[in-house]
């Protein structure tokens, strides 16, 4: 991480191409770039002579941009090697440049989107990296052992948790081998359009939460009796369900066999228990690290997400997939407007294609909400010098790493693939990590600018901040700091190695989140297109 210093034969700055070089406290990613952020925590003071050579004509907050040269009015401002926006005046060089200067660009046209252009070249494997896990009959591997209990409808969920109270009071502690009692509630399953289109995916989210490797691949269930989301059609012929036959792994509360509320709980305790006794035999074995499904996502993102901690989540992307792992990055609105660098690495046209229906499907969507992409970003993420979602997506799918994009999987549904995936989900925080928790994933990471105390109940979640200043201010909060890769202290491949290693520990249960070690755990929160009745 050199300080770069040449001029060339016009007098204009040049700079390295490396991601990442450091201009004495500015940071530009690509050589064409005429913008660069402050790496400065306290930002720029007027006046400060940066080390291009020229001084900022205006007070640049920390992570915010500065104009490398003029731009003109309706010129391109250039960071990552694209336009994120056109200058609604013009910008001299040093000036500050925000949201107010810059007008959106248009979102990259569906219809004229290169397909499987640019596939990269797959990378040499690695092999003989392993992580402890628990195996599963269907093959996945679980990096906690939990009795999930899976409700049909929100009606029963007050009565399944004051069970899950009692369970973990009386029974967990003779289960030593069981992590954790969850109860899956969500505000779904009866008031709402069983039939609408868009209903399949709160369904299949709900079924295939119950179906996450860490419930050992097999749910337990309270439905109340009456409600439109019936069992049966939760857990339809077809999925292998052993559990759910006559064995009483599904308590309907309205079963004249319970007399009381006391009946109730005593019949979910009754079964917990059969449940507890076969995840308590389970014991942590060695598993090849492409048993491991990562989700990937961000939340409270600032200008350094996409310069330190993305880009250090893309190196471990590149190796999680090198090992064989499938690795998942979401949030469609926030690719949506980087889509065209997407539908070129998509493994195959088919891929591509796949890709292009779902941002075609929300952009729909949010047109029926007379909603559109400038919904996003929020307030912090433009204190935290996020311009525009341009600028967003640019930095987000940094997290994807350089391998080909292998498949696409849609809201709720599981993911079969290895390699590099996306998951298409909304760019909410809870909602996205509901839904890749449905697809699978057994475990999490999680980057934050701003900085959120995120956690799930049902899979390790990582999280690295993108600046050091967060991780000194929240050192119980934050698991890994990639804003030494700003400072100079670590370089992008450092951090991606520290984040690979840190997930085969959590995934071993050798290392604890600090979600985990304080129990915070966000809400299951489904993805609802349909109608509520
Ligand atoms: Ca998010």
């Amino acid at each position: 991480m050199k300080p770069s210093t040449p001029k060339d034969s016009g007098g204009q700055w040049r700079f390295p191409a490396r991601i990442g070089d450091v201009l004495a406290r500015l940071i530009r990613l690509h050589p064409i770039d005429n913008v660069a952020v402050t790496a400065n925590p306290e930002g720029l003071a007027q006046g400060s002579v940066v080390e291009a050579g020229f001084a900022v004509r205006d007070f640049i907050p920390a992570a915010h941009k500065v104009a490398l040269q003029d731009i003109p009015k309706g010129g391109g401002i250039i960071r990552y090697g694209q336009v994120i926006g056109y200058a609604e005046e013009n910008i001299p060089q040093g000036a500050w440049v925000h949201t107010d200067l810059m007008a959106l660009p248009v979102a990259p046209a569906l219809d004229a989107l290169p397909l499987a252009t640019a596939v990269p070249p797959e990378l040499p494997p690695m092999t003989g990296m392993t992580f402890e896990g628990f195996r599963n009959a269907d093959g996945s591997v679980g990096t906690k052992n939990l009795l999930g209990i899976t409700t049909t409808v929100q009606c029963v969920a007050p009565t399944v948790e004051f069970a899950v109270r009692r369970i973990k009071a009386e029974l967990l502690p003779r289960y030593p081998n069981v992590d954790d009692v969850l109860a899956i509630t969500h505000p779904y399953g009866c008031g709402v359009a069983i039939n609408a289109p868009g209903a399949d995916i709160p369904i299949r989210t709900i079924r295939n939460l119950s179906l996450n490797p860490n419930f050992g691949g097999a749910p337990m269930a309270v439905s109340l009796g009456c409600e439109k989301l019936q069992p049966a059609r939760l857990f339809p012929t077809g999925v292998s369900l052993p559990v759910l036959g006559d064995d009483g792994y599904v308590i309907r509360l309205q079963d004249a066999e319970h007399h009381s509320f006391g009946d109730m709980i005593a019949a979910i305790m009754r079964a917990a228990e059969r449940r507890l006794e076969q995840l308590n035999r389970r014991q942590r074995t060695t598993c090849p690290a492409s048993d491991l499904v990562v989700g990937f996502q961000c939340g409270g993102s600032d200008a350094f997400s996409g310069v330190t901690a993305n880009p250090s989540l893309g190196f471990a992307a590149d190796l999680l997939v090198r090992a064989g792992a499938t690795v998942m990055f979401s949030e469609v609105t926030e690719v949506r407007d980087a889509i065209h660098l997407l539908t070129a690495r998509a493994a195959n046209a088919q891929v591509a294609e796949e890709l292009i229906r779902e941002m075609a499907w929300y952009d729909e969507y949010l047109d029926r909400g007379s909603a559109d992409r400038s919904a996003n970003p929020t307030p912090g993420n433009k204190r935290g010098g996020l311009s525009n979602i341009v600028e967003k997506a640019l930095g987000s799918i940094a997290k994807s790493g350089t391998t080909a994009i292998r498949a696409v999987v849609r809201p709720g549904d599981r993911v079969m693939n290895r390699g590099l995936v996306f998951a298409a989900t909304p760019a909410s925080d809870f909602i996205c990590g509901t839904l890749q928790t449905a697809a699978g994933m057994n475990m999490h990471v999680f980057t934050t600018g701003e900085g959120t105390p995120y956690g799930l109940a049902s899979v390790p979640v990582i999280k690295v901040s993108s600046q050091t200043s967060l991780a000194q201010r929240w050192p119980d909060l934050i698991d890994l700091d990639a804003g030494r890769i700003a400072t100079g202290e670590a370089s992008i491949e450092d951090v991606g190695r520290e984040l690979f290693q840190l997930i085969l520990d959590v995934a071993s249960g050798r290392r604890r989140t600090w979600a985990d070690h304080w129990g915070l755990h966000n809400a299951t929160a489904l993805f609802n297109p349909g109608p509520v009745t």
